[in-house]
């Protein structure tokens, strides 16, 4: 398993989680595979949705995913609040 996922980097408003629509068993957040699908390797099949369409519709499991890659992205993020929140204390 040496091959290495690329992106596009997608940032849109509040439908920020990218779905393929041909397997609806991916779901990215901020950016979609290039240049197609991992799993069923249909190209231009992402379409944007928010979090709460998706779990509105989505199975468990993509709810789970959608979840999960916003938390790593998330994570990814350097965190610039916490300097500013430590003279607060006193
Ligand atoms: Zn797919």
């Amino acid at each position: 398993m040496a091959s290495t996922q690329s992106f596009w980097p997608v940032s849109h408003r509040d439908d920020d989680f990218w779905v393929c629509m041909s397997c609806l068993g991916e779901v990215f957040y901020q950016k979609v595979p290039m240049p197609d699908c991992p799993s069923c390797h249909g190209v231009s099949t992402y379409e944007g949705f928010t979090l709460e369409a998706i779990r509105d519709w989505g199975t468990e499991d993509l709810i789970a995913k959608a979840v999960a890659a916003q938390q790593a992205s998330a994570a990814a993020q350097p965190v610039v609040e916490s300097a500013a929140s430590v003279e607060a204390a006193d």
